[in-house]
C-alpha cells in the first residue's frame, strides 16, 4: 500500500453485485451494511477497510452499478418481518467523489425511504450536502454520522489527505442539524501521540457543540500490520520519528517489530479507558450525548410482511 500517500486521482470502474444488503450483529446490535463502492478516495492512512486482497483500495474505485436494483429486489423478497437499520457504509465512504458521477448513494437512499427502512450514514465528506433535502424529508427515520479525527490541518493533510478540512465538515453538519436531522460525530480513530491531546479533543467537541451535533463518540486506533506500516510513514511525514513515538506504540500495543500479518491490536486498556473517560466528560460537560445512538430493536415488534411504505416497519426512533 505504498500508494496511500499520493495526490493521484483514482481510476473509476463499475462492477455488478449479486447482493448488496448484508446483515451483521455486533455486541447484540443487529443491522445491515450497504457498501455501494469498493475502494475509497479519502486515503486515510489508518483505514481499517484496506486488506492485502485490496491493494488498489485507494487507487481504483469500483461502483457497484446495479446496487439500486439489487437493493430493491432484496427488500422485495426480504424474509423476516422487519428490516433492521441500514448502515451506509462500513467499508468505504458513500459520499466520496465517485458519488458525484455514479449517484448510487442517492439512488439507494431513495429505495430505503420508499420501503420505510431506517438508515444511518457514516461519512467524512461534504458532498452529502447535495442530498440535504433527501435526508431532511426523512429526518424522523435517519441519522448522519461524520467521522472527524482532527481539527489540525497540518495533521489532517497527512493522515487523511483526500478528506475535506474539519471546518468545512462542521459547516455542513450545521446545515443538517439546523434542518432537524440528528447528527453525530465519531472521533475515530483517536491516534495515540498524534491526535489524542486534550486540546485536540476539546477543539472537536467544541465544534460539535457549535454545529448542533447531538451525539459524540470515538475509539482509539487499532493496529494491523498494513496500518502500522502506513502509521510509520505518518510519523515520518509529521517529523515525529525522533520523539520515540515508535517505541511508545510498541509499548502501548504490546508487540514486537516486525508486526506480522493476522494481528488486530487494541491499545493498552488503561490508556484507552482514560482517553475515553476524558472524551465522555468533555461531551457531557457541553450538554451533548456520549456514545452511539442506542438501537435497541428488542423493545418493539413488527406485525406484517415488509412492503412499500409498510406502516409497521420500525422507524429509527424505535431503536434509539
Ligand atoms: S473515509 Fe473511511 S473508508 Fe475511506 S479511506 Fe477513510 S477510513 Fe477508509
Amino acid at each position: 500500500m505504498d500508494s496511500w500517500y499520493s495526490k493521484t486521482a483514482p481510476a473509476f470502474d463499475s462492477k455488478k453485485s449479486k447482493s448488496i444488503l448484508h446483515p451483521f450483529t455486533v455486541n447484540n446490535h443487529k443491522g445491515n451494511t450497504l457498501n455501494l463502492y469498493q475502494g475509497c478516495q479519502h486515503r486515510c492512512g489508518y483505514c481499517y477497510a484496506t486488506y492485502e486482497w485490496s491493494p488498489e483500495f485507494y487507487d481504483k474505485i469500483y461502483a457497484k452499478s446495479n446496487a439500486p436494483e439489487i437493493l430493491e429486489n432484496q427488500l422485495r423478497s426480504w424474509k423476516s418481518q422487519v428490516v433492521q437499520p441500514v448502515m451506509i457504509s462500513s467499508a468505504t465512504d458513500a459520499y466520496q467523489p465517485a458519488e458525484l458521477k455514479f449517484e448510487l448513494t442517492r439512488k439507494c437512499v431513495k429505495v430505503l425511504q420508499k420501503y420505510n427502512i431506517p438508515y444511518y450514514v457514516f461519512t467524512k465528506s461534504a458532498l452529502i450536502s447535495r442530498d440535504l433535502q433527501l435526508h431532511k424529508q426523512y429526518k424522523h427515520n435517519c441519522f448522519l454520522v461524520w467521522s472527524i479525527t482532527t481539527c489540525n490541518e497540518n495533521i489532517r493533510r497527512i493522515i487523511e489527505p483526500g478528506t475535506p478540512p474539519s471546518f468545512v465538515l462542521f459547516k455542513v453538519i450545521k446545515k443538517f442539524s439546523d434542518c432537524g436531522i440528528t447528527c453525530a460525530v465519531n472521533i475515530d480513530p483517536i491516534i495515540p501521540r498524534i491526535t489524542d491531546t486534550s486540546s485536540e479533543i476539546e477543539a472537536i467537541v467544541e465544534n460539535c457543540l457549535k454545529s448542533g451535533v447531538s451525539y459524540v463518540f470515538g475509539a482509539p486506533l487499532r493496529l494491523r500490520s498494513d496500518i502500522w506500516e502506513r502509521m510509520k510513514i505518518v510519523f515520518k511525514l509529521l517529523n515525529r520519528e525522533e520523539t520515540g513515538v515508535i517505541k511508545d506504540y510498541i509499548t502501548l500495543y504490546d508487540f514486537k517489530e516486525p508486526m506480522g500479518p493476522g494481528y488486530n491490536l487494541h491499545v493498552d486498556k488503561t490508556y484507552a479507558g482514560t482517553m475515553l473517560k476524558n472524551l465522555e466528560e468533555k461531551v457531557i460537560e457541553k450538554g451533548m450525548l456520549f456514545g452511539f445512538p442506542n438501537l435497541d430493536e428488542n423493545r418493539h415488534m413488527a406485525k406484517t410482511k415488509l412492503k412499500v411504505c409498510n406502516e409497521n416497519q420500525l422507524t429509527l426512533m424505535n431503536f434509539m
